[in-house]
């Protein structure tokens, strides 16, 4: 059963919202979450539903901290949804005033909670804390992707106690990543990138099946050029993953998969530099870093990419934080921006560096949960989401 298809005309609706936004100086600087969890807000406003609102912020570990209040989100919300907002906020997240002040919501009214972090309860699941949430609304709604990886309070608590359903943002979520996994148009290609093989070991080995080309980038690509037995200088590299990255290279082999490894770097004498240099590979210098990948590399990955139909990135190709750095990685987010394919991106780094490129509205989806994204592409469950759609099944 889909939320566009309920009747809740004069329901109290809770949802699970990812407002983990940034605040700087009392002021969110960057709305793009809030942004996200709008068409479901207006969907459920325009049935005449009541709306209590609640999600974590930053990391508070189960106290209250003044600091990480959503009283500025408060502020950024009302301005998104254009509507005011009532604040329900307790420095226990719950208390009698809290819980009447929801049920006494007019249709078409919204509140929001305070950090449900200020409670230890909150990650920790305690079925207590989820049955008092539940409380708040006479129906759940998930919208927060960002932490569905993770069984909370939140999520896959009050889920047990409340008819559930996903919001429009993590059917989304759910419906193309999904799709990646079960039926992608091929040629699919993948871009693997970031800082660590040890971190996507079980992404690659899951997308590994299904792919027709795949590049590897970033740090990550140290170790396995290393395991080609090419000198990477003073490189970050997991000599402890050596054998692994080989064997991963012979998979790839055995299946015929076209593969981009880089070809050229961007190399320097730590993550300080001001500049780099582009060298071919194996002209790495002893006590130099490759800190990004260079333009031959970048145009071998244009040329597997052209013809894809599908193509998931995870992982910058450099240290895109850094100017002198990021050119791999804008290269690549402008390639996949040309392309005539579902083009994907997953990664809390990813994702930070296409909206650092501009080209954001040129992709097919940005995904709105790094961790859950790759949780989700790995093959894992997600429990904050298959806690709703598995009571579904079994209604
Ligand atoms: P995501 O969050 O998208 O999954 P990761 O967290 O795996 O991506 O990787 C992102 C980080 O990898 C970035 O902070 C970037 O600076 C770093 N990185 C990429 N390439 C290199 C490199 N060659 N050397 C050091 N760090 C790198
Ligand atoms: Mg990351």
């Amino acid at each position: 059963m889909k939320l566009q298809d309920l009747d809740l005309a004069g329901k109290r609706v809770l949802v699970r919202v990812d407002f983990n936004v940034p605040v700087e100086a009392g002021r969110v600087t960057d709305d793009s979450r809030i942004q996200g969890a709008k068409p479901t807000l207006d969907l459920l406003l325009d049935k005449g539903a009541s709306v209590v609102l609640m999600s974590h912020r930053g990391r508070p570990k189960g106290t209250y901290k003044e600091d990480l209040s959503m009283a500025p989100v408060l502020e950024a919300a009302q301005e998104v949804l254009g509507r005011p907002i009532l604040p329900l906020f307790s420095d226990k997240v719950l208390s009698k005033e809290v819980i009447q002040g929801a049920k006494d919501l007019e249709p078409g009214q919204v509140a929001l909670l305070e950090n449900l972090r200020f409670r230890q309860e909150e990650e920790a699941n305690d079925p207590t804390f989820a049955k008092h949430l539940a409380l708040l609304g006479e129906v759940f709604v998930n919208d927060a992707f960002g932490t569905s990886h993770r069984a909370h309070a939140s999520n896959a608590g009050v889920a047990r106690y409340l008819p559930s359903y996903l919001g429009l943002l993590v059917e989304r979520e759910v419906q193309v990543l999904g799709q990646v996994l079960e039926a992608p148009e091929s040629p699919y290609v993948a871009i693997l990138g970031g800082s660590k093989v040890s971190d996507k070991i079980d992404l690659i080995e899951n997308l590994m099946e299904k792919l027709d080309g795949l590049v590897i980038v970033g740090a990550m690509a140290n170790t396995f050029l290393k395991a080609q037995g090419h000198d990477l200088g003073a490189s970050l590299v997991e000599d402890d993953k050596l054998d692994l990255a080989k064997g991963l290279l012979g998979r790839a082999k055995e299946s015929g998969l076209d593969l981009v490894l880089p070809s050229d770097l961007v190399v320097a004498k730590g993550l300080e530099a001001e500049s780099g240099q582009v060298v071919d590979l194996d002209q790495v210098p002893g006590d130099m870093m490759a800190l990004d990948v260079g333009p031959k590399t970048l145009e071998a990955a244009g040329g597997l990419l052209e013809s894809a139909k599908t193509v998931v990135w995870n992982g910058p190709a450099g240290v895109f934080e850094k100017e002198a750095f990021s050119k791999g990685t804008m290269g690549l987010a402008e390639i996949m921006a040309g392309l005539d394919a579902k083009t994907i991106v997953g990664g809390g780094d990813s994702a930070a560096a296409v909206k650092k490129s501009g080209l954001e509205d040129s992709f097919y989806h940005i995904s709105s949960g790094g961790g859950a994204s790759l949780t989700l592409l790995e093959g894992q469950d997600l429990p904050g989401i298959s806690a709703i759609l598995r009571k579904d099944e079994g209604q």
